[in-house]
């Protein structure tokens, strides 16, 4: 007789297949590539193929926009990877940027201590093999490399663990050379690294990573103020970009899990098919960063309020979003398999938002023959200046219709025997799968329009 299972196994094992589904999607349709395949691929590392950089990109216009254009207090830069090793001590990573680490002795697994289960924390025991662990030893995460071409200790550099160092070193840059008066914020998106002891699920945990990150400088009386309006805005964000609400919650840093420069910190956690897990961290760092470079460089970092000659190290509040991790995080929301009953069959889809999909415009002729081809060519380019566009003409209809549906092309447009007679053609829309006929010179304003608006069903 078969086993009965529970409603929650049940449950993971739909969960995992789901997280199966859309590592074969990203694979199949050119989202995402395991780094090096031809050679056996590397742990933990991701390529991002022509759909998978196109949807990276858009993650990061969004948040680039979000902070900076929209707003009248924050600027961007972009700073070196590789940093002075003095702001690494300075930072506190040298001495605190550590995991604990264990090896078993059986099967040479490695995990890190505080992750594993309490039952194996407490024996002692591998839970691969349950064999017998070692003592956890502090394992510092940055990766270590040498500049220029003496290996010594002089030469010693580390790639940035987190892109916020390179805006704290550039405060003073940025205050002496922008109108910027505070409260205000500098953001900044790009690269980062850890040697993680433990990568999995996917793009979710790896070595090389990108982060974006905004830190915001407050007059000492208003981090709280200050904090709380972050908080707010960073949620209101993850509306924005079409993320369902039900899968986002706000989880607070107890006294023991705040970092060693923190007075107060929330994640933003998002429910991935493998459960809750952070997306985003919140931070109240005070004027641990300012002054610690001050002390460490011997320079002045204070800043003048030239209203009240008031002279201090501002505080700052930090939001700091993992840009890969938000590539699955909107892969995960937006991927779905629906039963199409008109037709009897199921559709795999990517609701994204249209600011997000990689394709906007999926153009189709209904025929190849009959002069159709060169007239949906025609329309094509004249779209490719406002949109980013895709031209196919093979095979039926609907199963072109059904590519794009699980690229998350948001609209399809088909020229047809009545485009010749009349101009117009069909526009059809990915999430509801209706269609409606319009004029080929309405198409931009339309489209345009579409994206404005767009709501999530
Ligand atoms: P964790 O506890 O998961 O290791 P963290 O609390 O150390 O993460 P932060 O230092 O606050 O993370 O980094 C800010 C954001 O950068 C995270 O919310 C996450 O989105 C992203 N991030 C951090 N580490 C990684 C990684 N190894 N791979 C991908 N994204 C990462």
């Amino acid at each position: 007789m078969a086993q009965k299972t529970t409603g929650k196994e049940e449950s993971r094992a739909a969960d995992t297949k789901q997280m199966d589904n859309i590592v074969s999607l990203c694979k199949r349709r050119g989202f995402i590539f395991p780094s090096s395949e031809i050679y056996g691929g590397l742990a933990s590392a991701w390529d991002y193929g022509p759909l998978g950089v196109e949807l990276k990109n858009r993650i990061e216009a969004f948040w680039w926009k979000e902070m900076t254009r929209l707003r009248d207090d924050i600027v961007g830069i972009d700073a070196a990877i590789m940093m002075h090793p003095r702001v690494w001590e300075a930072s506190g990573h040298v001495e605190n940027f550590t995991d604990p680490l264990v090896d078993c002795k059986e099967c040479k697994q490695r995990f890190r201590a505080d992750q594993m289960p309490e039952e194996n924390q407490k024996s002692g025991r591998c839970p691969n093999c349950g064999g017998e662990l070692t003592a956890p030893r502090q394992f510092n995460l940055m990766f270590k490399t040498h500049l220029g071409p003496v290996e010594d200790d002089a030469s010693q550099v580390y790639l940035r663990p987190e892109t916020a160092q390179g805006i704290y070193v550039n405060f003073k840059n940025v205050v002496q050379t922008s109108r910027v008066k505070i409260p205000f914020g500098i953001a900044q998106v790009g690269k980062a690294f850890r040697n993680e002891i433990v990568t999995k699920n996917f793009i979710f945990r790896t070595c090389e990573f990108e982060q974006m990150e905004m830190q915001f400088f407050v007059h000492p009386s208003e981090d709280v103020k200050w904090f709380e309006y972050w908080k707010e805005q960073r949620m209101a964000y993850y509306a924005k970009l079409g993320i369902r609400p039900d899968r986002l919650r706000f989880k607070q840093h107890g006294p023991d899990e705040l970092a060693h420069y923190a007075k107060d910190a929330f994640d933003i956690e998002f429910e991935f098919p493998f459960g809750w897990r952070e997306l985003e961290g919140i931070h109240n760092r005070t004027n641990y960063d300012l002054s610690r470079h001050s002390e460490f460089s011997g320079k002045d970092l204070t800043y003048l309020d030239e209203v009240s000659r008031e002279r201090y190290l501002p505080y700052i509040i930090e939001t700091s979003a993992g840009l890969t991790r938000s590539v699955l995080m909107v892969l995960s929301d937006a991927y779905d398999e629906e039963t199409v009953e008109a037709e009897g069959d199921v559709r795999t889809v990517l609701h994204l938002h249209p600011a997000l999909a990689p394709v906007t415009v999926g153009v189709f002729p209904l025929v190849k023959k009959d002069g159709l081809a060169e007239l949906a060519q025609e329309i094509e380019r004249g779209l490719r200046d406002d949109f980013t566009t895709f031209y196919d003409q093979g095979g039926a209809i609907g199963r072109r219709y059904r590519r794009q549906d699980e690229i998350g092309t948001p609209y399809c447009i088909t020229i047809d025997y009545q485009t010749k007679e009349d101009n117009t053609v069909t526009l059809r829309f990915r999430d509801s799968m209706e269609q409606v006929r319009i004029g080929v010179p309405e198409l931009i304003s339309r489209i345009r329009q579409e994206i404005r608006d767009y709501k999530r069903v």
